[in-house]
């Protein structure tokens, strides 16, 4: 069975739909609150559990109602939560997210407990990392505890897939790149990372092959409706979406990070393993929500026919 172990954030995703965002001094009524479990590692946990694979996360959440709430969803996605250490001094990660009638949002991010993610917490889970088949990281998390995880199961021989989202402000330090196996930006995080502006597939190229010269092995590069472009020193490939009716595209990144790391731990090949990861995040784009548009396995297998 496929081994994943996501080191990464959890947070409760709290949601007001309002006719408009309120401006500053301001008060919107009327709307419509949602809260449902988010943050990017526990969703990409979630969506490898999904796929069928054996998860373990690697988390912190705060001794609070939303921690609890947190660690409960896990378990019944059959995630191990051995490793999901609740943290007395901290309050759990919390994201107030505010959508007009238009779809346009607007978001307030307090890590809490996810911001004390550390190192040690990362070298208590060392066996779960060394016995995986993939790591899985994000960078919800300080950037230290995200490296010495990367360090670990690279000395390890385990597969390290980094997603690094949200856009990191500048390069990220040569001794995390130098561990990552795959790294997987979405268009605008790609460009952070390399310093330039991605628009398109020829600008996509370009950031992939500067990402390459930094040290990375493997970029793949997720452009939306088109798929995702994958380059190493051996490929440059687009390897197309799945036309669908797009509704929402929120976790749809996430979809496709969890997807990735099943089938490669399954012991796909990269392409197709894109390609199955390209199916799961189209699928994740025709549902509202985070966790609750994150596909099953039969639902990946019939779309990919
Ligand atoms: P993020 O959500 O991180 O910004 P993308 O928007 O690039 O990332 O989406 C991730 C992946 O999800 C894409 O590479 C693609 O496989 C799939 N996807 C996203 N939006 C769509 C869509 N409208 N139609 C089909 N597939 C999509």
């Amino acid at each position: 069975m496929a081994k994943i172990v996501v080191v990464g954030s959890s947070n409760t995703d709290m949601v007001i739909r309002t006719e408009r965002i309120p401006g500053p001094g301001e008060t919107v009524l009327g709307g419509e609150f949602t809260m449902a479990a988010g943050g990017k590692g526990a969703n990409q946990a979630v969506a490898a559990a999904r796929l069928g694979a054996q998860v373990t996360l690697v988390a912190r959440v705060g001794a609070d109602l939303f921690g609890d709430g947190a660690l409960e969803g896990l378990s019944k996605e059959g995630i191990d939560t051995r490793y999901v250490t609740v943290d007395p001094e901290a309050a759990s990660g919390i994201a107030l997210i505010f959508v007009d009638a238009d779809g346009e949002n607007s978001i307030g991010v307090a890590p809490g407990a996810n911001a004390r993610l550390s190192p040690d917490d990362v070298r208590r889970a060392q066996q779960a990392i060394e016995g995986a088949h993939v790591l899985l990281l994000q960078l919800e998390i300080p950037l230290d505890t995200a490296a010495c995880a990367a360090e670990l199961a690279h000395r390890a021989g385990v597969q390290v897939i980094l997603n690094p989202a949200p856009a990191p402000t500048g390069p990220l330090p040569a001794g995390l790149l130098n561990c990552v196996d795959i790294l997987t930006p979405n268009e605008s995080e790609a460009g952070a990372l390399a310093g330039m502006w991605v628009a398109d597939l020829p600008g996509a190229k370009d950031a992939a092959q500067s990402l390459i010269n930094q040290g990375v092995g493997k970029v793949i590069i997720t452009l939306g409706a088109k798929g995702a472009l994958v380059v190493s020193s051996e490929v440059q490939q687009l390897v197309p979406g799945y036309p669908v009716e797009a509704v929402d595209t929120t976790a749809a990144g996430d979809a496709f990070n969890g997807g990735l790391a099943v089938a490669l731990a399954a012991g796909k090949g990269l392409l197709d393993a894109v390609r199955f990861a390209n199916g799961c995040g189209a699928l994740a784009a025709t549902r509202l929500g985070a966790q609750p548009s994150l596909p099953s396995l039969d639902e990946v297998t019939s779309l990919m026919g």
